[in-house]
């Protein structure tokens, strides 16, 4: 049995029990013990073992004390040159500094001192020092796995390995949690990746439409997957109710690697955040009352269809703007309730008409737009608008009542299409291009159409209203107003009978605006409650000096007849002037019954409870029908200037003058005054007077007359 043989056994097994060392103290305990066998008594002063320059251990022997400690250790911890102490110490053993290295890297040393150390024995310990490193090494890079594995059973993600052929090689424990339909992590050893996707299968836990409707298919589009696989693939998998981010690693090698991140909750909570911001977008982008869009949709909408004309992807568009008619009347006369209901029903209407194709949004108010993409073709367009009035102008039943609801429509095209003649938008925002147009139909005079096209002439017109709406407001806030005042006389006797009072205003030039351009654009500013309080007041208050047998009257806008304000206005007035209630007559139009009848009716009753006169003003302008008179609550008819200006006294008009008969007669049978307005000629007056007509109001007897001309006038009649 040779040395050498005896060290190669030994070495097995300091090589065994290193390997076995827990940690680099038992390394150590191996090598000192190793020495001791193969040296004899051997001390192992310290050691140090330097790994990954961070550890550093060290077990120096008390001896060692007159040794520089902190020197020997830098050197065996990788300092550069020769070891900072002689290897040998007198009257001791000698010493043997060892330094380990790995790929030329420190990774420790150590310190022994041996009885023997003949050249054999330096080679031993060369030897032993060469697998004390290598076992360094090994331990170190075990502790690492040992924590990679312990992390890997602990996580909460659900991992698993395959080799290069796609065999299972490992699944950590949140894996099974996962998938605990699959064999135990045992039995699953060596499963094909793709095989597994089959017991998912057949478990039903795959929420994917392709797994539910076509497996194979879905197996198929899986293989190919793993196919494609390069480095990494991820995805978002919904498995058995939950939710998990799916990644798949391939390495050089060709192992692969999954991992399953549980994001259910994430998830619930970004599909709610979604359902929120789908909540927002409705709520920012939809019109809660009638569902259509609403101005924040359109303006998106029309600038997204801007930017794709800009793009060469759509031709053009056109808007059609919407606005019903007197809808303040349904509103203020029969509460919002019924107005919502006639807002959703020509919601529905306009919906209906212009199909799904095109957006439909409510702006607010009674206003709604239509935008037509790629239509502006002039003909199609208004073809539209007619339709949509008469669609929307069926009868809308409400709980309230039934309303018939008239529509006017401007019509706009984008910037550039208006088409042959048709110029270029005037505001380059067709939104309020088509309002203007819409304003201009509405607020035509006398009315032609009920829909327009925007012309840039309508722009012109606007900023003349918009100016005169300005003047009118400072007037009104300076009581810049005067009222004249037109007499009335008995048509038998010529006798002067009373006045009507009209307003007159004067413009920044003090040029005379006739009441009819001025009175409208007080209505909508809605600046006429104002206005016509200070008429009655100042009516009355002036009529209150005049003699006591003569009448005043004062014309009254429908407007002003809906709101209960103006009834106690009267009464204020009136206890104010101290003026007789029954001198007072209150001119009205029968437009009032039309928008609103029953509220009409009630207000005209309590003013002639009062002891008011109330006259039916412009009597047969309109749809006056004679029936009519039997059942409106008015005292004076006034027959309107057209009526009588048919009557052409050389081509007597046969028919006129039966109406004109039969409503005199019907107005005394239901005894009320009959007063013909616009006698301008003698033989109009002829005619009256032979008809039987009671009163006469006109140029011919008279015009209306400032207040200071008041005293002439009742001078030379009184
Ligand atoms: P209206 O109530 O029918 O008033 C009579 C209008 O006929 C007055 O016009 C008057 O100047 C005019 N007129 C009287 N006799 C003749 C005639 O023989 N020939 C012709 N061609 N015209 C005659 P005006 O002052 O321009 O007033 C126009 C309308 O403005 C009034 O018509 C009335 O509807 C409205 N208006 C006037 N003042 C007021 C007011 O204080 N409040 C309200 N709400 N409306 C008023
Ligand atoms: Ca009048
Ligand atoms: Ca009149």
């Amino acid at each position: 049995m040779t040395r050498s043989n005896d060290y190669a056994a030994d070495f097995v097994d300091v090589a065994i029990s290193m390997e076995q060392a827990l940690d680099e103290a038992g390394i150590f305990t191996a090598l000192h013990a190793a020495c001791e066998r193969m040296l004899g008594p051997t001390h192992l002063s310290g050691y140090v073992a330097a790994l990954n320059r961070r550890t550093v251990r060290r077990a120096f022997a008390t001896g060692m004390e007159e040794f520089p400690v902190e020197a020997i250790r830098d050197w065996l911890a990788g300092a550069d040159g020769p070891p900072p102490v002689s290897p040998a110490r007198p009257g001791s053993h000698p010493l043997v500094f060892h330094r380990l290295t790995s790929n030329n890297q420190p990774v420790g040393g150590f310190v022994l001192e041996t009885a023997t150390l003949a050249a054999e024995g330096k080679t031993v310990v060369d030897q032993l020092a060469r697998l004390t490193s290598s076992s360094l090494l090994t331990l170190q890079r075990r502790k690492l796995s040992q924590l990679v594995l312990e992390a890997l059973e602990q996580s909460e993600e659900a991992i698993s390995f395959y080799d290069e052929e796609d065999g299972v090689v490992f699944s950590n424990p949140a894996y099974h949690r996962v998938f605990p339909y699959y064999p135990d992590r045992q039995g699953l050893l060596g499963a094909r990746h793709l095989d597994l996707y089959k017991l998912d299968l057949e478990a039903g836990v795959i929420d994917d439409p392709l797994a539910r409707s076509d497996p194979d298919a879905y197996l198929a589009e899986r293989a190919r997957l793993a196919d494609r696989l390069v480095d990494s693939h991820r995805e978002i998998q919904p498995l058995g109710g939950r939710v998990y981010i799916y990644s798949r690693v391939k390495s050089k090698t060709g192992a692969t690697m999954s991992r399953r991140i549980d994001v259910t909750e994430q998830w619930q909570a970004t599909a709610q955040l979604r359902e929120r911001e789908r909540e927002l977008k409705e709520l920012v982008f939809r019109d809660a009352l009638t569902g259509l869009h609403n101005r924040a949709f359109l303006r998106e909408h029309i600038a997204g269809i801007t930017a794709a004309i800009e793009a060469g992807a759509v031709d053009g568009f056109g808007v059609l703007l919407i606005d019903l008619n007197d809808f303040k009347v349904v509103n203020d006369g029969y509460g919002h309730d019924a107005g919502d209901q006639v807002l959703r029903v020509v919601a529905q209407r306009i919906s209906g008409t212009v199909g799904t194709d095109n957006v439909v949004a409510r702006l607010g108010g009674d206003e709604f737009v239509v935008v037509l993409q790629n239509q502006t073709a002039r003909p199609v367009l208004s073809s539209l608008a007619r339709k949509l009035i008469a669609t929307i102008g069926q009868p809308i039943e409400t709980s309230a009542r039934i309303f018939r609801m008239g529509a006017s429509i401007g019509i706009a095209m984008s910037p550039g299409t208006g088409g042959a003649g048709i110029p270029e938008s005037g505001t380059r925002d067709v939104l309020v291009d088509a309002d203007v147009a819409m304003y201009a139909t509405k607020s035509q005079r006398p009315k032609t159409s009920d829909y327009a096209f925007f012309r840039p002439a309508m722009l012109d017109a606007l900023t003349q209203r918009r100016n005169m709406v300005d003047a009118l407001r400072t007037a009104v806030a300076e009581q810049n107003f005067e009222l004249h005042y037109q007499p009335r006389f008995s048509t038998h006797t010529r006798e002067l009978l009373g006045f009507e009072a009209l307003l007159r205003w004067r413009d920044d030039q003090g040029r005379p605006v006739p009441p009819s351009r001025f009175i409208p654009l007080l209505e909508e500013a809605g600046l006429i409650e104002q206005v016509g309080e200070w008429v009655l007041a100042t009516a009355c208050r002036q009529a209150q000096s005049w003699p006591a047998h003569l009448s005043i009257a004062v014309n009254v806008s429908p407007l002003q007849v809906c709101n209960p304000r103006f009834s106690m206005k009267i009464v204020e007035t009136l206890a104010h002037t101290s003026l007789s209630p029954h001198r007072l007559e209150l001119e009205i139009t029968e437009s009032v019954f039309l928008e609103n009848e029953q509220i009409a009716i009630q207000r005209l009753t309590e003013w002639r409870n009062l002891g008011v006169r109330v006259a039916l003003d412009d009597f047969g302008k309109g749809y006056s029908s004679l029936d009519y008179l039997s059942w409106v609550p008015v005292d004076i008819i006034k027959l309107d200037r057209t009526f009588i200006a048919r009557f052409d006294p050389n081509a007597p008009d046969e028919r006129v003058k039966a109406i004109l008969r039969s409503v005199i007669d019907l107005g005394k049978a239901l005894g009320m005054i009959v007063i013909a307005e616009g006698v301008e000629r003698e033989d109009q007056l002829d005619l009256l007077r032979s008809i039987g007509c009671p009163q006469v109001q006109g140029f011919l007897l008279g015009r209306p007359i400032p207040l200071s001309a008041l005293p002439l006038l009742l001078s030379k009649t009184g």
